[in-house]
């Protein structure tokens, strides 16, 4: 993306700008439209891979493991453990402010697979390892989505 208003000026630094861009609205591809299908039913779908056992992520078209394309979607628990996280104190733009600080992250569900997610403190703080359960809600943007709630 360019932006006019702030040409990079090397002589005299570059100045860092977000610059325009895009909130996240969520726009189910054809390899994820399925998850997204599960999501308005508050289902947590992943892939699985009949042919290894391996269950993958929702964008996932082939199974590294194996190569197979023949995947399918299947209910995961839902419980997993936070892999990652960042508390949220300067929101990235207006519409998540009134929610700042927040915490963004990466869970590790049971399966084994890894999904970016919203992670919310619930009877504990968010920590490391800490197990998490997922929940559906509708956040800033108007959106059902998936989000990860820290369990005791
Ligand atoms: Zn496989």
């Amino acid at each position: 993306m360019s932006n006019a208003a702030t040409p990079a000026d090397w002589a005299n630094g570059l100045h860092l700008t977000a610059g325009p861009y895009f909130l996240g609205l969520y726009q189910p591809s054809p390899e994820t439209k399925d998850f997204w299908a599960g999501v308005e039913l508050r289902e947590l779908l992943l892939k699985f891979c009949a042919e290894s056992g391996n269950w993958l992520h929702p964008k996932r078209i082939v199974c590294p493991d194996c190569g197979s394309d023949k995947l399918e979607m299947r209910r995961a628990s839902g419980r997993g453990k936070v892999y990652s996280f960042s508390e949220v104190h300067r929101a990235a733009s207006p519409a998540f402010a009134k929610s700042a600080p927040y915490v963004i992250g990466v869970v590790r569900l049971e399966e084994g697979v890894h999904l970016f997610t919203r992670i919310i403190p619930g009877s504990a703080p968010v920590k490391i390892d800490a197990p998490v359960q997922v929940d559906f809600r509708v956040l800033e943007l108007g959106q059902l989505l998936p989000v990860f709630v820290v369990a005791a």
